[in-house]
């Protein structure tokens, strides 16, 4: 479980996050909702430790976070996925996979890199092929098959659905979907797509400039207009 504290964070004078504080709960999709600028980017990069929170508290199952560095946030179970799908294109589909299994310290196991490829057959199928001749969706795919190899507790995504076809994006939800049903994995999934979001997730949080505006069931989320046309585009 996550839980944030009046977090505030920004740029200089730009007040990015104000006092935000919600919980995502243990083996849940909690979506991160908001318009450009909300905020969302900035959240998930404070969370895991790639820009410095000015106050408040992050903890994970108990333990405070807040300032942790980066690159200690994988042995301690939380692994976050960019937006931008940035593989190693110079490597193959497995040596990226690898680079995620060494980012909690000590060796790749074998069962971490067949779980990978169970679960996204198609890289399976790549594995010695370099990562620049893969689709948009198989780099999305990657890019989490990588953050999973660390068997992380919390995996903080950030719009895992920007430029892929609707049909790839529910794809890649479904198989998210099962890894919290079956592993207990905790999701905190940034998305503009509020609605595709709003489809998997079990709970929502909106953001504008900043600050929570709603913090909710994702079902209650998708039913109020009101807010739908305010914060979410649809
Ligand atoms: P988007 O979906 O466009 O990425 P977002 O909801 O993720 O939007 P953030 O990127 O977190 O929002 O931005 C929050 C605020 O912080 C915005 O006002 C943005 O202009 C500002 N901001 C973000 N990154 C920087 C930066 N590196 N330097 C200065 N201001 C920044």
């Amino acid at each position: 479980m996550l839980t944030l504290d009046r977090l505030s964070a920004g740029y200089g004078p730009v007040r990015a996050l104000q006092d935000v504080s919600f919980t995502a709960a243990k083996g849940q999709i909690t979506a991160v909702l908001g318009a450009n600028g909300a905020g969302k980017t900035t959240l998930l990069r404070t969370v895991s430790g790639l820009h410095r929170a000015e106050s408040g508290t992050i903890e994970l199952d108990g333990k405070p976070l807040r300032r942790t560095p980066a690159e200690l946030m994988p042995a301690l179970g939380m692994v976050h996925v960019p937006e931008g799908r940035g593989v190693i294109t110079e490597l193959s589909v497995e040596e990226n996979l690898r680079l995620g299994g060494l980012a909690k310290g000590g060796k790749v196991r074998p069962e971490d890199l067949h779980r990978a490829y169970d679960l996204f057959p198609v890289l399976a199928d790549r594995r010695a092929g370099l990562a620049h001749t893969l689709s948009g969706g198989e780099r999305q795919m990657l890019v989490i098959g990588r953050a999973l190899m660390s068997e992380p507790r919390l995996l903080l995504l950030d719009e895992p659905s920007l430029g892929l076809a609707p049909r790839i994006v529910a794809q890649i939800f479904d198989l998210l979907r099962g890894q919290v049903d079956d592993h207990g994995l905790t999701v905190l999934l940034v998305e503009q797509n509020a609605r595709s979001a709003l489809s998997v997730a079990d709970h929502g949080i909106v953001l504008n400039l900043g600050r929570v505006v709603a913090d909710e069931p994702a079902a209650v989320l998708a039913a109020d207009d009101q807010l739908r046309h305010a914060y979410l585009g649809f």
